[in-house]
């Protein structure tokens, strides 16, 4: 990135550890192997940002990142905020005791978060949501949290089956939802529109915030307008 820089902030075990500055989070989930660490990284600009997310001993931790120098809406500045990595949830062979663990403390930062702007949920836009991710989302609806649908892997689609597939996921949204955003992290689609909403939401008041459509492309980190297409 030109101007805003992503650096590792730290892991936590339990709600105590959470960052207390108050800066805007950003939460990234969705089911292992949507492609979460290469989004995470594909957003920062850097490869090696989420690897730190995928040491054996920190998948089931949240793990905090910090941006400085996003760009704000209408340039209006800079500004910091956190990228909160959630653990990826679907491990087929992990023990219930294990699957149990993951929930709680994701769950323990999704409810009441204050700093908490947006959550990026990531789904596989080649396959039909499954029953796991049809819980989160309603769960999401349920608490009135807002979340924007990213459908990743758009590239591995025809343009007119991946439109199909985020019609398909936008439909009965809740009320909460910002939208549905086909999303490559490996060819960088839709990367900069994802940047805008995360900056939008980072920075102005939930009601300034559109719920569709692209937003004003300035301040874009260098990366991100070398991914478009
Ligand atoms: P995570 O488990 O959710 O963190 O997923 P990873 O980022 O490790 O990616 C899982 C797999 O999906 C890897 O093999 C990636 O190469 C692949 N992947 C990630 N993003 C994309 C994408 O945009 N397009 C395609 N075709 N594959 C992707």
């Amino acid at each position: 990135m030109k101007h805003a820089t992503a650096t590792f902030a730290g892991s936590a075990a339990s709600p105590s550890d959470f960052p207390r500055d108050g800066l805007p989070e950003v939460a990234f989930l969705g089911r292992s192997n949507v492609g979460k660490s290469s989004l995470l990284n594909a957003l920062a600009g850097t490869r090696g940002l989420a690897r730190v997310s995928s040491d054996p001993g920190r998948t089931r931790l949240v793990n905090f990142f910090r941006v400085d120098g996003v760009g704000k809406p209408g340039g209006s500045g800079r500004g910091a905020l956190y990228f909160v990595d959630l653990p990826g949830y679907g491990y087929a062979k992990a023990s219930k005791d294990v699957r149990e663990s993951f929930e709680k403390l994701a769950v323990s930062y999704l409810a009441g978060r204050a700093p908490l702007r947006l959550c990026v949920f990531i789904v596989d836009a080649r396959h039909e949501p499954n029953e796991r991710d049809a819980l989160l989302r309603d769960w999401l609806d349920h608490h009135g949290l807002p979340y924007l649908i990213a459908a990743n892997k758009v590239d591995a689609l025809p343009r007119a089956e991946a439109k199909r597939r985020e019609q398909a996921l936008a439909h009965g949204i809740g009320a909460t939802a910002v939208g549905v955003l086909g999303v490559s992290a490996e060819r960088g689609a839709g990367i900069d529109e994802l940047w805008n909403r995360i900056r939008a939401a980072a920075f102005l008041p939930p009601a300034a915030q559109p719920r569709e459509g692209p937003l004003e492309d300035e301040n874009l980190p260098s990366t991100a307008q070398d991914h478009e297409h």
